[in-house]
């Protein structure tokens, strides 16, 4: 049986989201768009039902929910678009060093062609009390009068930092500008209310917290502080004309229900995974020789996801490791997942300071609700045992 422990890179399919996913694969396989009919009809009122359930948990209204192929399309969406609809050319953007690939490609792609001025902070590096996390004061002074758009990733999918979302709401908001969050890690996981965090933008994927591949969803603000955007796919105007395209039925209603039993359980389910991730940590402490901890310290759940763990071992090459693992059906990470079609050290663990020796020793481990005792001990004795025979 596999061990998955890799689920900062994707998670298993609820058997709950397979169950009211079924009738729409099969028999209702009408057009959300085509409503001169039943079939139609029933798709349409599906949709709507799963856009309230996702905007329920998430603090949102069903209107300001623009259902997408998942935070990836969400985030470009929320970044081009913001920049298109901006009068002016130019302009500032403000993000961290640290953020996903998705968010930093879209903004070099905007920087290359001088369509904003990028401004890139640092995060708190390995040695400070909690690396990872960002600068509030370093934000405020970047914060020009120019600047419309912030963009943070809520929580890391590497080193599992948690950032102050509400904090750096109210300085651009002083500025003038939207902020953006990336949630695709944090729903599921800590709480997620767009109200509190302050977004304006707000980005989700559904497989991250046990829905199906290939659906997301973009939060845009509608009430008190409209936020502007720009569609960049266009055709038949669906989602208010953000984003056309035939909807993907079966998905949304897989994300609407992992949405609802995610916001209904997160907070137990956080500390029932934390005890489990507590309990690799000190067992492989215990047993691996030189094991360093990458990212926050694990005993504070309001900087750090309690389901993440990010080591290193001191000497021994992670990509081998995990090769030997891997041949065990042990399943987990180096660096990013994400960005595995680059090979090379992680840019993340890069931005807290590690060299890159250190970064290709790391390992980076996600646990979820399926997650058990037995398996966090298995992967214990075979990461030892691995380790173990590479040092030989
Ligand atoms: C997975 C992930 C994305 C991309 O989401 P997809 O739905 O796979 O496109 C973006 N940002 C973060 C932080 C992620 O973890």
């Amino acid at each position: 049986m596999a061990i998955y422990l890799d689920n900062h890179s994707t998670t298993r399919l609820d058997p709950r989201v397979l169950e009211a996913m079924l009738p729409w694969l099969t028999d209702h396989y009408g057009n959300a768009g085509s409503t001169t009919h039943r079939m139609g009809h029933e798709a349409r009122d599906a949709v709507e039902a799963a856009r309230e359930k996702f905007a329920r948990a998430v603090g949102a209204e069903p209107d300001e929910i623009i259902f997408t192929s998942g935070a990836t399309e969400s985030v470009n969406l929320a970044i081009l678009g913001a920049a298109a609809r901006r009068r002016a050319a130019g302009g500032r953007i403000v993000s961290w060093n640290a953020e996903h690939r998705a968010v930093l490609d879209p903004l070099e792609h905007l920087a290359s062609r001088r369509e904003a001025e990028v401004v890139l902070l640092p995060v708190a590096g390995r040695d400070e009390s909690v690396p990872g996390l960002i600068d509030l004061e370093r934000f405020r002074e970047a914060c020009t009068s120019g600047t419309f758009l912030a963009t943070l990733l809520v929580a890391n999918n590497e080193i599992g930092t948690i950032q102050p979302a509400a904090a750096v709401a109210e300085l651009i908001h002083a500025a003038g500008g939207m902020l953006h969050l990336d949630c695709a890690q944090a729903i599921g996981r800590m709480a997620v209310d767009v109200d509190a965090l302050g977004a304006d933008l707000a980005s989700f994927s559904a497989h991250k917290f046990h829905g199906p591949k290939g659906v997301g969803a973009l939060f845009v603000r509608r009430r008190f502080r409209p936020a502007r955007i720009a569609g960049r796919v266009f055709g038949g105007g669906q989602e208010r004309g953000l984003r056309s395209g035939t909807l993907d039925v079966p998905g949304i209603v897989g994300m609407g229900e992992a949405a609802a039993i995610a916001a209904e359980g997160w907070r137990e389910e956080a500390e029932a995974v934390g005890r489990l991730r507590d309990r690799l940590w000190e067992g492989l402490a215990r047993q691996v020789p030189g094991v360093v901890l990458n990212g926050p310290p694990l005993d504070d759940a309001a900087v750090r996801l309690t389901c993440n763990l990010n080591l290193h071992v001191a000497g021994v090459d992670g990509q081998t490791l995990l090769a030997t693992l891997a041949e065990e059906d042990l399943a987990l990470s180096s660096g990013s997942a994400c960005s595995s079609a680059s090979p090379g050290p992680s840019h993340v663990l890069a931005a807290i300071g590690l060299g890159e020796d250190e970064a290709r020793a790391s390992l980076r481990f996600g646990l979820s609700r399926f997650t058990c005792p037995a398996e966090i001990d298995r992967a214990v004795d075979l990461i030892a045992a691995g380790v173990a025979r590479l040092r030989r």
